[in-house]
């Protein structure tokens, strides 16, 4: 089997609601969309996003830089496409945007592999476990009082038992309040999850998680800039809250820097941001290693085969106006019923996307219009 073709095409699609945390308000979600023929006849398809910035150059790298290196290539071949595709980029940095560009790539093709096996991705990838719990996250660091509770509670309508909010606002009461208020409603049976969105130094963090324990916190996220190892291990020292982080480290080095710095909990790697399947096993297993669970940020259509594959497997994040089914962009929706996702049965990934309900959305040339995000 050969690869024939690769095209990456750029969507700018607006958020359905409104979405903000203590750093950034998302005005455009980016997804770059790659489909890869072969000369088997089975097709892939594999995507990464951002968060409104970056994503014309993304298609580029790929459709200029990368594909013409990768025509004539075996699809079973991902460790060695990967490792050339990296090793081309390296000279512009080791993760982001070089990450990014290639994990369309690396998602199209295994989406080709467990295709031609005839097998659903996490089952080609390991096959630990047929579904995995999910949490409802919500990006609302906007909302207080009634507006907070009734969105904190329609995930508990829908049989979700494990919620995320926002917090990090200026006056650390105010978040205290917001978390209060939450716990109170969803009783003490319902996980509650916090994200600070890198909001803090390590001294706030400490200061900040001190004023939240009592509310019985499951895992704090980002605390602090991803940037910053030495402060996430003061703050483990002292911290009695699991700390979770990894949705802004973009390579295994990253993540290896943190676990030897015992400076990370729960490990969060992003699909895409990482590079797509290849890369984010290899993390998985350094955590497994480490005895340390995964709980891969967004892109719930490609993590829940993640999580299926391996055994510290953690939990699912269901984000808020975040799925490809609440964009409206899949022929078939992929959702997350009483808490629990599971992966869909046909081979592949399975996640099909709505042509026509894409095409609106495209961008072709240069982007414009762009709207910054840091609040
Ligand atoms: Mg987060």
């Amino acid at each position: 089997m050969r690869i024939t073709s690769i095209e990456s095409k750029l969507y700018r699609v607006p958020p359905t609601i409104h979405l903000q945390d203590s750093i950034q308000r998302i005005s455009t979600w980016e997804w770059v969309i790659t489909t890869i023929e072969t000369d088997a006849g089975i097709t892939g398809t594999g995507w990464t996003y951002t968060l409104g910035m970056g994503g014309s150059a993304i298609r580029e790298i790929i459709n200029s830089y990368l594909a013409p290196i990768l025509i004539g290539s075996d699809p079973h071949d991902v460790e060695r496409i990967w490792n050339r595709c990296w090793h081309e980029l390296h000279a512009n940095g080791s993760g982001g945007f070089t990450t990014l560009a290639i994990a369309p790539i690396d998602i199209a093709l295994y989406d080709i592999l467990a295709k031609k096996a005839d097998v659903p991705l996490y089952k080609l990838l390991g096959g630990f476990r047929d579904s995995i719990p999910a949490y409802g996250s919500g990006i609302n660091m906007h909302l207080d009082g009634d507006p907070l509770l009734e969105h904190m509670n329609e995930y508990i309508e829908r049989g979700f038992r494990a919620v995320k909010m926002k917090i990090g606002r200026e006056n650390p009461e105010e978040d205290v309040e917001r978390v209060a208020s939450v716990r109170k409603l969803i009783g003490p049976n319902i996980k509650l999850l916090l994200d600070a969105n890198q909001k803090w130094t390590s001294g706030d963090a400490v200061r900040r998680l001190s004023m939240l324990e009592p509310y019985d916190i499951f895992w704090l996220e980002e605390p602090i800039i991803a940037d910053d190892i030495p402060g996430h291990s003061r703050l483990r020292q002292s911290a009695k809250t699991s700390i979770a982080l990894g949705e802004t480290l973009f390579t295994r080095y990253q993540f290896a820097d943190y676990i030897r710095a015992d400076a990370v909990d729960i490990v969060q790697a992003d699909l895409p941001r990482v590079g797509g399947f290849t890369e984010w096993m290899k993390i998985a297993k350094l955590a497994e290693s480490h005895h340390l669970p995964v709980a891969p940020h967004f892109c719930m259509e490609l993590s829940v085969h993640g999580l299926c594959a391996v055994p510290n497997g953690l939990i699912l994040e269901d984000v808020q106006g975040g799925s490809l089914t609440e964009l409206g962009l899949l022929a078939e929706p992929y959702v997350v019923r009483d808490g629990v996702a599971v992966p869909p049965e046909r081979a592949g990934h399975g996640i099909v996307f709505d042509e026509k309900a894409l095409a609106a959305y495209e961008v072709k040339g240069s982007v414009t219009g762009v709207v910054p995000t840091r609040v």
